[in-house]
């Protein structure tokens, strides 16, 4: 199945074959101040999985020499993108066009949400990351 994406001016697209996989909100400060919202939204794609069809050139890193990084239409500010160590490592659910068949598995650094933020009971929280993930896990 081959999904597609944009940022919000519609400057950049990009298409997606294989899988989203491992779908999370992180409620932590620094995804609050990345996203400018209460919790990133992002999931996992397989390597190389991603093609940019169109404005590669507005893409901007930040930060530029992290070893996790996000990647960011110039124009218009939307994040498409988490690179680690120069690879495109997820993407933000946000930018998908097609979002069909992905749910968000976990909702992780819980512990660090904002106090104005109110999370429904329902959803899976973690205080961190989930136990089974490791703590290499990007988040
Ligand atoms: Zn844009
Ligand atoms: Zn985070």
């Amino acid at each position: 199945m081959k999904r597609t994406g944009q940022c919000f001016c519609g400057g950049v697209k990009y298409e997606i074959s294989g899988r989203i996989y491992g779908a999370r909100s992180c409620h932590c400060s620094r995804c609050r101040k990345a996203f400018g919202a209460q919790a990133s939204s992002y999931a996992l794609i397989e390597p190389d999985a991603l093609v940019w069809i169109q404005g590669q050139d507005l893409l901007t890193t930040y930060p530029a020499g992290g070893a996790l990084a996000k990647q960011f239409c110039r124009i218009c500010g939307s994040t498409l993108c988490g690179v680690v160590d120069g690879k495109i490592h997820g993407i933000t659910l946000g930018c998908l066009d097609e979002d069909q068949g992905i749910q968000i598995e976990a909702h992780i650094f819980v512990g660090s949400k904002a106090a104005w933020e109110v999370m429904p009971d329902s959803v899976p929280q973690f205080d961190a990351f989930p136990p089974d993930w490791g703590n290499a896990q990007e988040n």
